[in-house]
């Protein structure tokens, strides 16, 4: 299996190829696209009847070998299933079965065939769905680390769910040190306490004087300085990452087998949606032949997706037109691995993707609508990729918070409340709409006690954790102490 890049030339393409461990530590591919296979890798109907009694590690292999193909099987068979573990995802709900990882709840069943089911995808040690790539991606980071006799110092800035995914699957990981900037006393402290709560002595939390755009401009400018980035062996953890993103098609797969007996039943999924990482690893799977009928991407108030999947336009935002809303995570100017479906929808045409994506830095978007002085016509031929989307607002989310609590008896969180208000417009007659949950209402307290007048049941270990002792440091936003820091914990 062979990666290029979104951006690459037709000319270029074939001898730029790289295989899938050339791709693992790295980020965007030189020429700034992102890396996709060159073809996508087709699953038979044969493949999937037999992948329905597999378990969610066994099934995670399958689809991996597709895409891993440099890694010999035996040793990735062993990496998932070390990260596809009950003991990993041990945070399920009563009712719900820790073995089956991401397990399905049926809400409601419709007498025209119509289901509304939630997949749990938040049951890891971080409480939302970032931890269900971010686990593979540290085991997968240590194995290829120790067979280069290698290190790596990731660098990175959070508001929250990126950061604490990225330290719980690299603590303790041989050869791996992660330096995470976080906004000093900005984060929840539910947020706060999961971060800095970790001693390990590979995790360097560091609380930058200043806001989230303030520690992510020192990241940028620490990773423009190319002599400094080579020699510290930094990397980044990011939603581009491609293995983040093949983890991701797999609970696809997970989900469709799990509601369906055969691969003539239809499956939506609806996915609550920012960066665009999550809903792109569904495009992938229906890429391959698994039989999902509509993707629909819900958003928030920031609604740059939303705006595409119904007009053909994509306008960015400044990040100052961006809002700060109840469903954080999904808050978002632009979405970093939009990229990797207009490649597709253009017809894998990386001279057309440069152009458009070169135009949203100039123009701040492009328009496929067709209509007079429009760029191209491609969005005519969006609803053939099953796409559809939504939006949902703070009033939407209180509600939908209420209405499934009163009616089903659990607690969703503000993300996954986003999906099901969505869910609920896009119903068929026969076709099972899966919502992924993309994180326990635990972490987003605040909004639930708005919402139910009580607080988010806490899984079992979580109790206490704000009092559990703190290991961070505070720092300014000056970006010459911040090398200076870097420095003196590797050594290099
Ligand atoms: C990251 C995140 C999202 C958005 O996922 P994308 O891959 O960026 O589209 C949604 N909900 C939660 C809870 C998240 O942490």
């Amino acid at each position: 299996m062979q990666y290029v890049s979104t951006r690459a030339a037709a000319s270029a393409a074939a001898s730029s190829s790289q295989q899938f461990s050339d791709i693992l530590l790295g980020g965007l591919a030189v020429d700034g696209g992102l890396f996709l296979p060159t073809a996508y890798p087709q699953v038979t109907g044969a493949e999937l009847d037999a992948w329905r009694q597999l378990s969610y590690a066994d099934l995670a292999f399958e689809i991996l070998k597709k895409f891993a193909t440099d890694i010999p099987e035996a040793d990735l068979r062993a990496l998932t299933a070390k990260t596809y573990t009950k003991e990993v995802y041990k945070n399920a709900r009563k009712g719900e079965k820790a073995s089956q990882i991401t397990p399905l709840r049926v809400l409601e069943e419709g007498e025209n065939g119509t289901k509304l089911v939630l997949q749990a995808l938040s049951n890891g040690p971080t409480l939302a769905f970032k931890d269900m790539a971010m686990q593979l991606l540290g085991n997968l980071f240590e194995y290829t680390l120790a067979k280069q006799n290698a290190q790596l110092n990731i660098f990175g800035a959070t508001s929250g769910d990126t950061g604490s995914a990225a330290e719980y699957a690299m603590r303790g990981k041989q050869g791996i040190r992660v330096f995470m900037l976080s906004p000093h006393k900005k984060m929840s402290a539910f947020q706060t306490a999961q971060m800095f709560s970790l001693q390990d002595p590979n995790i360097f939390n560091i609380a930058i004087e200043g806001v989230f755009d303030d520690a992510q401009d020192m990241v940028k400018a620490v990773s423009n300085d190319l002599p400094f980035k080579a020699r510290q062996k930094i990397g980044t953890v990011n939603s581009i990452n491609w293995a983040r993103v093949v983890a991701q098609v797999v609970y696809y797969f997970r989900g469709y087998l799990s509601a369906t007996t055969s691969n003539d039943q239809k499956v939506s999924f609806t996915v609550p949606s920012g960066n665009f990482g999550n809903i792109c690893a569904g495009h992938i799977a229906r890429m391959m032949g698994l039989p999902i009928d509509k993707l629909v991407a819900a958003t928030n108030e920031n609604d740059v997706l939303d705006e595409f999947f119904r007009t053909g336009v994509y306008r960015v935002r400044k990040s100052s037109e961006t809002y700060h809303t109840s469903s954080p995570s999904m808050d978002i100017s632009k979405a970093s691995n939009f990229e990797r479906f207009i490649y597709d929808l253009v017809g894998r045409d990386g001279d057309r993707t440069r152009a458009l994506f070169q135009k949203v830095e100039t123009h701040g978007g492009f328009d496929l609508s067709g209509k007079p002085g429009a760029d191209g016509d491609e969005f005519k031929l969006v609803a053939k990729y099953g796409f559809k989307s939504g939006k949902s607002t703070h009033d939407d989310r209180l509600n939908t918070i209420r209405d499934v609590a009163d009616d089903y008896g659990i607690v969703i969180d503000t993300h996954t409340a986003d999906g099901i208000k969505v869910a609920r417009e896009n119903l068929e007659p026969g076709v099972t709409m899966i919502v992924l949950e993309t994180a326990l209402a635990a972490k987003f307290n605040e909004t639930i006690l708005d919402a139910l007048g009580e607080d988010a049941e806490r899984p079992e270990g979580f109790e206490n954790i704000e009092d559990l002792p703190q290991k961070f440091v505070v720092m300014p936003p000056d970006v010459e102490k911040m090398k200076a820091y870097i420095a003196a914990y590797t050594g290099l």
